[in-house]
């Protein structure tokens, strides 16, 4: 039966579904299978991305996330452009290749202009050599373009959940959260050239299997280029707090990850995958375990210490202080890994999908 629907070379929602409740030897058909189109499609390469969170200043209010506005105990700071600046170096002389910019939301021409600022920046310290990535929430066509037009090539916005009446549940329900924007970024995004990724978080209360099908469904019809998805972590300080009693075990919901992963690697066979720090948090050895099912990115955290622990999304989130490279290195080598030091490492499906359609013209990629 799982055989079967593993021999097909493409699923419908209900092959989606009965991979998702797969038991555990069934899923290590499933993961046997996903990790061989991973290394047929994009290798046993993993690619870094230096990660800095940079602000923890958001005017959202989303019901499931540590930094959101309504939080009265979270110290709020921004980092400076120079903190910035020195983690970009860090990241460049590391040989990480590409370097993401992330924060809570705020929309402001202040905020653009200095994203934008600093994105020329961190091309010039790095001769052009980094790449980057920015993941900066829900903003307007022109800002999008203008920090495309800056240097940031890929973004990442994670749609958080693909079902409207879902999503409806774990946001307040007013003007700044509506999904329809959520939707209306991604497309910008896509029309403007940036390689585009997006995620949802798995294991969340009132979500059902359903609701994770749909989610692969969606990122697969968006046709997206990258994703970035995890476990759902509450925190307490959070209003979906109040139904931790209903949540799947932590275990379950990293299992539910790591299928999620492997089925969108299946129908998505050439786009970058994410192994999340999330996964990270259930598991120490998470993030290796997402590269073996289909991942192929790690996002190490290089924001300054100082900033490190108030950037606090969800509960027990990893806050070494140490830069884990050599951990890393070893853990990964022990899985038959290697890591893409001073490249890009952008996603195939984008350039594979410009290739065939000459009207777009990508940037110039490593
Ligand atoms: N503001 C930026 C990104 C900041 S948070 C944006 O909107 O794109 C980055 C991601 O952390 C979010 O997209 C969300 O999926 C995830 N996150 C937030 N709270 C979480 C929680 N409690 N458990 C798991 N992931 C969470």
């Amino acid at each position: 039966m799982i055989e079967q629907i593993l021999d097909k070379n493409n699923f419908n929602k209900s092959d989606i579904i009965r991979l998702l409740q797969t038991n555990e030897i069934e899923s290590n058909l499933l993961f046997k299978k996903s990790a061989t189109v991973k290394q047929k499609n994009v290798g046993n390469i993993v690619y870094y991305r230096g990660l800095v969170e940079f602000s923890n200043i958001c005017k959202k209010d989303c019901y499931y996330c540590g930094i959101r506005h309504s939080s009265q105990t979270v110290r709020r700071y921004n980092l400076e452009d120079n903190e910035i600046l020195e983690a970009a170096k860090v990241a460049y002389r590391e040989g990480f290749g590409s370097f993401i910019l992330q924060s809570g939301e705020i929309q402001n021409p202040l905020f653009t202009k200095r994203i934008e600022y600093l994105l020329k920046q961190i091309k010039k310290i790095s001769n052009n050599q980094l790449g980057i990535t920015i993941s900066l929430g829900e903003q307007n066509k022109e800002t999008y373009q203008r920090w495309f037009d800056a240097g940031a090539h890929r973004y990442l916005l994670r749609i958080e959940a693909s079902n409207i009446d879902l999503y409806s549940q774990i946001h307040p329900n007013d003007k700044r959260h509506r999904f329809n924007n959520r939707l209306a970024c991604l497309i910008s995004l896509k029309e403007i050239g940036y390689q585009v990724g997006t995620g949802v978080m798995i294991g969340l209360p009132f979500q059902t299997y359903e609701h994770l099908a749909d989610d692969l469904l969606f990122m697969k019809h968006i046709d997206i280029d990258m994703c970035g998805m995890g476990p759902y972590l509450e925190h307490e300080k959070t209003p979906l707090y109040a139904h931790q009693s209903e949540l799947l075990s932590k275990k379950t919901r990293y299992s539910l990850s790591l299928k999620m992963i492997a089925i969108l690697r299946l129908l998505m066979p050439d786009i970058n995958i994410a192994a999340s720090t999330a996964m990270q948090t259930i598991n120490n050895y998470g993030r290796e375990r997402a590269i073996q099912v289909g991942a192929n990115v790690i996002m190490p955290n290089i924001t300054p210490d100082k900033a490190r622990e108030d950037y606090y999304l969800y509960d027990n989130k990893p806050m070494h202080t140490q830069y884990e490279r050599k951990y890393l290195e070893d853990n990964l080598k022990n899985i038959n890994h290697t890591i893409g030091y001073n490249k890009w490492g952008d996603s195939l499906h984008y350039k594979q999908k410009n290739a065939k359609n000459s009207l777009f013209k990508p940037r110039t990629i490593h």
